[in-house]
């Protein structure tokens, strides 16, 4: 007994197709037939390959009884042409030839039997068909699994690829446009995490019929991991389709959603890549496409963006500055400048901060805007980070050595080095090998590196704290965390962002956020810097509001070591020309 198709209406009756050029031949097969299944079935009998193709074109077919000398074809050729025109259908070869070769390849092509026509009975012809019918379904299940995503039954990743690679070949010969759209769930993360798992999924398996109700039959939509999906849309006139298609995708994702009789809202963030096929490789397609997904979130999220020249010359550009970071620590690529920072009573310089600074081979002078990122994300902050440490701690020695006094030398720490567990030690072990006070070194954190990763952060903060270590919190009122981080983390230097000292007589909100911040600072006893001095009336301001302390070009900018030796011994003053 044949087990009907799950879901094929036409299943309880088996359809076979017999593609016989004998009409003698094709007779024989039908009377056989009639004792060989219990079932009741359908023949239908073309004489030729093209007729079968055209026939299978049409579906509904459950097996295919294959004679391999017709007209129009001959040996393995049929097997091939009949498995590329119905690829889930199975192939019962039933051929005058008693050829062991032959019938290893029609195997091998994708036949799932070889019966010699003179040899064939009832039994045969029957339990074969049976067999092929069921090896044939076990493995299109197969291959559906080691293809499709379990929970929304989309394509994945893998298949996505392989039709993209597809796509892309057949474009060449086309005028036409590729495009991939790269989707993430905004804030997807909130809705798994407040709703559960189980809602999460159901959204997502939402999601996922949706964006299939927007699309043309031939696009492909892909789950390519969590929320993101990817899109395959073949054959479109360019950039206008490309949009509109994010667009209507955009559309379909905002529209409410039914969860356990609650309405829920989700937005989507889209990139769009394209191209017109020649020298597009898939996967550079869709990381284009993925990078401008990054820049919608960027934006603002809930928007498309495409994937432009512009972006296109700044990944190449990431690209190079991550690969040329590799080797720029062992061929002592970097350096450190010294920005003094002033005591606005006395004009004496009260601590200096450790600035890194890249000498590239090809671009030149580099700050720590074009790389210190890329060293983040790479992981090779660490390893700069530690030589920073140790190069400024030697320098900090080298200053006490001459004779001169540096009360404090601050140097940036990453989000990354202080979810390093061993982070206490190295700073000890550079302390010692140094000869450095710890009490004299002050390590600068951002809010952001903190909340990345709470508690393993504020565990390592504490333990630099007892080395005697003081902590700077940076950049102060960009983040999110101010007030209540205060209160969780051992910091005693508190440095007023830039932002807020720029806006000092331009934007009338700057003045009362320096002033709370100042008062704040004071309450708690923490010492307040202020950054990016670079008018008089500044200094003005920041001293009529009690901040006592300051750094910026207005004094000196970020200086070579040699320049901040005289400013240490006292021999250069604010205002005193250097270099
Ligand atoms: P930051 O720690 O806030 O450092 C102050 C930045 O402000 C420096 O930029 C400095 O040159 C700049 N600056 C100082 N005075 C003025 C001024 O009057 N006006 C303006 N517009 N800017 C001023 P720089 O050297 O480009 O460093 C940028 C950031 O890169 C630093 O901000 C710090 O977060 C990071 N960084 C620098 N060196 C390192 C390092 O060794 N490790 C880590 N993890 N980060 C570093
Ligand atoms: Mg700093
Ligand atoms: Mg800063």
């Amino acid at each position: 007994m044949i087990a009907p198709a799950p879901d094929n209406g036409r299943a309880h009756v088996v359809r076979l197709l017999l593609v016989e050029d004998n009409p003698g031949d094709a007779l024989l097969v039908r009377e056989m037939l009639r004792g060989a299944l219990d079932e009741p079935f359908e023949l239908v009998h073309v004489r030729s390959l093209g007729e079968a193709q055209r026939e299978l074109a049409g579906g509904g077919a459950t097996c295919v009884l294959l004679d391999l000398s017709l007209p129009d074809a001959d040996g393995v050729d049929a097997v091939t042409r009949t498995q590329a025109a119905a690829p889930d259908v199975p192939i019962v070869v039933l051929t005058g030839r008693d050829d062991e070769r032959l019938a290893l390849s029609a195997v091998q092509e994708g036949a799932q039997d070889y019966l010699i026509k003179s040899r064939v009975d009832e039994l045969l012809i029957g339990r074969s068909i049976r067999y092929a019918i069921e090896r044939k379904r076990a493995e299109v299940q197969l291959s559906h699994q080691a293809l499709h995503d379990p929970l929304t039954g989309l394509p994945n990743r893998t298949l996505f690829l392989d039709r993209l690679e597809l796509a892309l070949a057949r474009s060449q010969r086309r005028p036409s446009a590729v495009a991939v759209l790269f989707l993430d769930v905004d804030r997807f993360k909130v809705v798994n995490d407040s709703l559960g798992h189980g809602a999460g999924d159901r959204l997502l398996v939402d999601v996922a019929r949706r964006l299939q109700n927007v699309l043309r039959p031939g696009d492909t939509v892909a789950r390519f991991g969590g929320d993101e999906f990817t899109i395959l849309c073949d054959d479109i006139d360019g950039e206008r389709d490309a949009v509109q298609i994010a667009e209507r995708v955009a559309e379909t994702v905002g529209a409410p959603f039914m969860l356990d009789n609650n309405e829920a809202f989700l937005t989507a963030s889209v990139g769009i890549a394209l191209t017109d096929g020649k020298d597009q490789r898939a996967d550079s397609l869709i990381r284009d496409a993925d990078s401008a997904m990054y820049r919608a979130k960027e934006r603002g999220k809930s928007r498309y963006e495409l994937f432009d020249s512009v972006m296109r010359a700044r990944a190449v550009e990431r690209l190079e500055i991550e690969n040329a970071l590799h080797r720029a620590l062992e061929r002592g690529e970097f350096h450190l400048r010294y920005q003094p920072a002033v005591d606005l009573d006395t004009g004496a310089v009260v601590g200096v901060e450790a600035l890194a600074r890249w000498q590239h081979p090809v671009r030149g002078l580099l700050e720590p805007e074009a790389f210190i990122a890329a060293a983040e994300e790479t992981g090779l902050i660490i390893g700069l980070g530690a030589w920073v440490l140790e190069e400024a701690c030697r320098q900090w020695h080298a200053w006490e050595a001459a004779g001169a006094v540096v009360p404090r030398m601050s140097v940036n720490l990453s989000a990354r080095q202080l979810a390093q567990p061993d982070l206490a030690e190295v700073v000890a072990r550079v302390l010692a090998d140094t000869r450095t006070d710890p009490g004299s070194l002050s390590l600068e954190i951002t809010e952001s590196t903190v909340v990345a990763d709470e508690g393993s952060a504020i565990a390592a903060l504490y333990a630099l704290k007892d080395q005697g270590v003081a902590i700077g919190l940076d950049d102060f009122g960009t983040g999110y965390a101010s007030l209540s981080l205060l209160k969780r983390i051992p910091v005693d230097v508190l440095k007023v962002d830039r932002s807020f000292v720029a806006g000092l007589g331009v934007d009338p909100k700057d003045a009362p956020i320096v002033t709370a911040v100042v008062g704040l600072a004071d309450a708690l006893r923490l010492t307040v810097i202020a950054e990016g001095v670079e008018t008089s009336e500044q200094v003005y301001a920041l001293r009529a509001m009690g901040c006592r302390y300051a750094q910026g070009f207005y004094f000196w900018p970020p200086l070579p070591a040699e320049l901040v030796a005289p400013l240490l011994a006292g021999r250069l003053k604010v205002g005193d020309p250097i270099a």
